[in-house]
């Protein structure tokens, strides 16, 4: 497989180029040059694998310079009964991501059972693995920067922690994180995991790490990466579950499904959108926003315009409060027919107009055949939701998940079996589930008293230099 830039450049890069890397040169993301396309008979092969084997049989069509056995190793490891143990009693682990049917034709598909209770860790757990073993393959070893308000941390430190050639320096807004957030990450003991509380809000944990980013010699010095949502193996891990929750719901192959995807920085939907291209039968591609509604108004407009941190708003879904949607651009290449000259003329606009308009063009006629709707959910739905939820299937979802069901079940259509994407277990928003329910969500065994084991942080000023110093008296350059 080769892979290409959204906004045209093509090295012939593989996967394992990609695989350490950000944005691609030309500051376009990364894309296979075509999808593989799975015939009916692949389908029905695969239709009895268990995750590992799923996982496998996807990951190689993109991977091709991994060597299988390797390949099939690290998979292995990674998604194991094991490392997916948080689920509800009942479900069974080996299943990874297990579906619950909620009423006929209406299923979860869980996602959250892994180590940080959220499926960042689904992608995530494997991204760990894969580095561990391309560092050791070239004998060098990469520092993780990286800056979080709960969710996206925590995975990335769950998944590096105690791997050879990889230390993560994760700045936190300090006294910011939920207690139950601060806990996960701050109980962490490995030697390679730094958590740095920083006196300030996310926005200045962020504007910390581009300015370390920015200076291009300390960078390159002391080997500074990152894990972010654009990265290409995240996407594609997150190829699998769809797969996977195709098998569990369609009666036989060939059946249509939908699937309902609470979203923010479009890497989840992506993956199903991907997963549609290799010739799953998804029917309907659902996207589901909070308030923060730029992709619903995009998807209901052809108007792409994303907001600035002031117009992006606290919401109690707060990993969806995104303001500009990283992954967007991988879509809106197809969209366009793979013309990297308009994607790039596209984000051109964005930048000097603050947004793009498609309306009116042959692409924006044809996007139909993709699958795509869309909605938005509000606080009041999602409490709404939470409660129904619980009063009529005895299920506890978490407030992403809401919103996903929420616009789901607005969605769905006769006949068409429904499949919505569970993102995180309550047990990490309380006070939500406080809110709706007015008890305290379920929690995972191990969590049980995870806010009284001791805990390892460092609190810095929101300063470049106080960050790097830190960060230099750890790393030999
Ligand atoms: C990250 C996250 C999302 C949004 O996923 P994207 O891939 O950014 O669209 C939704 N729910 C939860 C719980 C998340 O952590």
């Amino acid at each position: 497989m080769r892979y290409v830039s959204t906004r045209g450049e093509d090295r012939g890069s593989g996967f394992r180029e990609i695989l350490l890397g950000g944005l691609m040169e030309d500051g376009g993301l990364a894309m296979p040059a075509d999808y593989p396309r799975l015939s009916t008979t692949d389908l029905t092969a695969m239709r009895g694998m268990n995750y590992r084997e799923l996982a496998f049989a996807v990951l190689r069509l993109f991977a091709g310079d991994v060597p299988e056995r390797v390949l099939r190793e690290l998979v292995e490891k990674t998604y194991t009964a094991e490392v997916y143990s948080n689920g509800r009693a009942g479900e069974d682990a080996e299943e990874i991501t297990p579906v619950r049917t909620l009423e006929p034709g209406v299923h979860l598909l869980a996602l959250s059972n892994g180590p940080t209770l959220a499926f960042k860790d689904m992608a995530m757990q494997l991204l760990g693995n894969l580095f561990e073993w391309a560092l050791t393959e070239s004998g060098e070893t990469l520092n993780i920067l990286g800056a979080t308000s709960g969710d996206t941390g925590s995975s990335a430190e769950y998944a590096m922690r105690g791997k050879r050639g990889i230390r993560v320096f994760m700045l936190s807004p300090y006294g910011k994180m939920s207690a139950f957030q601060t806990a996960q990450m701050f109980s962490l003991m490995d030697e390679n995991i730094f958590n740095l509380a920083v006196r300030g809000v996310f926005d200045d944990c962020q504007d910390v790490v581009k300015a370390v980013s920015n200076d291009l010699d300390f960078k390159r010095q002391y080997r500074i990466g990152t894990v972010n949502s654009i990265n290409w193996a995240r996407v594609v891990a997150q190829v699998v579950y769809y797969f996977k929750g195709y098998f569990a719901v369609a009666g036989e192959t060939g059946t249509p499904v939908s699937f309902a995807v609470p979203s923010g920085n479009f890497g989840n939907i992506c993956a199903g959108h991907i997963a549609r291209m290799m010739g799953l039968p998804v029917r309907r591609l659902i996207l589901a926003t909070n308030e923060n509604d730029v992709l619903d108004e995009f998807f209901r407009t052809g108007v792409y315009r994303p907001r600035g941190t002031a117009e992006t708003r606290q919401t109690s879904s707060p990993s969806m409060d995104i303001s500009k949607a990283s992954n967007f651009e991988r879509f809106v290449f197809d969209l366009m027919g793979r013309d990297a000259g308009r994607v790039k003329q596209l984000w051109r606009q964005v930048e000097t107009d603050g947004a793009f308009d498609l309306r009116g063009t042959a692409e924006w006629a044809g996007i139909g055949r993709f699958g795509f709707v869309s909605g938005a959910s509000s606080h009041q739905d999602r409490l709404e939701t939470i409660r129904r939820t619980w009063e009529r299937y005895g299920v506890m979802v978490d407030p992403h998940t809401a919103d996903g069901l929420k616009v789901g079940m607005e969605l769905r259509e006769e006949g068409v079996p429904l499949v919505c994407l569970e993102t995180a277990l309550p047990a990490k928003f309380a006070e939500t589930i406080a809110e709706a329910l007015g008890r305290a969500p379920e929690r995972p065994a191990k969590f049980e008293r995870v806010e009284e084991l001791p805990q390892r942080s460092v609190v810095v000023e929101p300063d470049a230099g106080v960050v790097k110093e830190f960060i230099r008296e750890r790393v030999a350059g």
